[in-house]
């Protein structure tokens, strides 16, 4: 790939070339979905009009395209997270339902009474709220790992939680909250050594660095589409594929049954066991188009553009008076989340968004941490990678002139 140059891929992303309330859109919501470039949009044209049509049954030409196109947007994304093997690669709607049919698969299969699922205190909801819907009624426990007050995951802690009781530990990569980097190969060797398993939320990581599956050796890692420059609504999980194997359905219908009949039904194979119904074709497709673009670019370019600035962005709150920032662990990456003295960040937001600068603000499906630092919720800056150092002047000067309604 050719050198990162914000501005040149700056002109991938149509929708980055407009004004929003009379100003040039400053794009500061990655954290919360990415934009997509041309390449993405039309991988998904091409498809409607050229080769729409249902994928693995009929016996058309148009169906055999989409089922190949299909097929290798599994291998696409199977080799983005180096996977040893194609079924490992599991289509999901995001992270939200990857998180949901493990709970329901693995979870309800094998948590009994007394059983522990470890998360940490600053996950998202969707972290928590499967693992609470499963593991409560079977009298299993979900628990929180303790977070510092700089956003930190207290490893000391997590070690003295682990015991033979803990079947699982599902913890984020990175926090959408916080952009705290959690040492998940730590993690994930601790808990295998007391036999438990691991899931992690990568969200908010495949979009700013490489991940590899194998050489962090978790057990599930869960992905959403639109957190890299893809569509809404797709996302994958990745489950080892033994495990996968082991496990049982979670949702009936076409598509994952080998044969059926009223004196019992057997399932098709990993992946489709766990594929019901029609799949999200068309944005499968333009899943594997956003990942072949990322490959297009230079990723290390783009990773050092966007943690200087990260770097940039926090000199100059640290520089504001009455500026707090919420999050300050050592590794981190994509989020600056803040409070201003005197200010709510919901009417902060509000004032932003006149100036065309598009932020966050509220707790960001991460209520426990919240609770835990006393806050009822923060302005969340979040960047991708064709973020400039223009638009985080435009943010501090946004700020500057919004303070003066305070
Ligand atoms: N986990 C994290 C860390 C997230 O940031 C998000 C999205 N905000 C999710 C899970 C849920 O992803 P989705 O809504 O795509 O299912």
């Amino acid at each position: 790939p050719v050198p990162f140059d914000v501005e040149r891929v700056r002109r991938d992303f149509p929708i980055l070339q407009q004004e929003v309330n009379g100003h040039p859109l400053v794009y500061l919501d990655n954290a919360a979905t990415t934009q997509k470039p041309r390449a993405v949009i039309q991988a998904l044209v091409d498809y409607y009009e050229g080769y729409n049509s249902n994928v693995h049954r009929a016996a058309h030409a148009l169906s055999e395209r989409a089922t190949q196109a299909f097929e290798d947007a599994r291998d696409t994304v199977g080799r983005f997270l180096n996977v040893a093997d194609r079924r490992e690669i599991v289509w999901t709607s995001g992270v939200t339902e990857s998180i949901n049919l493990v709970a329901w698969s693995w979870g309800r299969a094998n948590l009994k009474a007394g059983d522990r699922v470890l998360v940490s205190a600053m996950e998202h909801h969707s972290n928590i709220v499967p693992w609470q819907l499963v593991a409560e009624p079977l009298g299993a426990t979900v628990e929180p790992i303790p977070v510092d007050e700089t956003g930190t995951l207290d490893m000391e802690a997590f070690r003295a939680l682990l015991d033979e009781r803990v079947r699982m530990v599902s913890v984020g990569h990175v926090s959408n909250a916080l952009g705290s980097i959690n040492p998940v190969e730590e993690i994930i060797a601790a808990a295998h050594a007391v036999g438990a398993l691991t899931l992690i939320d990568g969200a908010q990581a495949v979009g700013h660095f490489p991940v590899d599956v194998q050489a962090l050796g978790c057990d599930f890692y869960a992905v959403s589409a639109h957190k890299v420059f893809g569509p809404t609504g797709i996302g994958a999980l990745y489950g080892r594929l033994a495990l996968l194997e082991s496990m049982p359905p979670w949702q009936g219908g076409g598509e994952m049954i080998e044969t059926v009949s009223f004196a019992g039904t057997t399932y098709g194979g990993v992946p489709h066991k766990f594929e019901a119904g029609t799949p999200n074709i068309a944005d499968v497709i333009g899943f594997g188009a956003a990942i072949d673009y990322l490959n297009s670019l230079d990723r290390a370019g783009a990773q050092r553009h966007e943690d200087d600035l990260l770097a940039y962005a926090e000199e100059r709150a640290r520089a504001t008076e009455g500026l707090r920032l919420v999050g300050t662990a050592q590794a981190k990456t994509g989020v600056m989340s803040f409070l201003v003295d005197g200010t709510h960040p919901a009417d902060l937001g509000t004032l932003l968004d006149h100036q065309g600068v598009a932020v966050r603000t509220g707790h960001h499906c991460a209520q426990p941490i919240m609770d835990q630092f006393g806050i009822p919720g923060t302005v969340r800056v979040s960047l991708a990678f064709y973020n400039t150092r223009e638009d985080i002047d435009r943010l501090f000067a946004a700020l500057d002139k919004a303070r003066q309604f305070f």
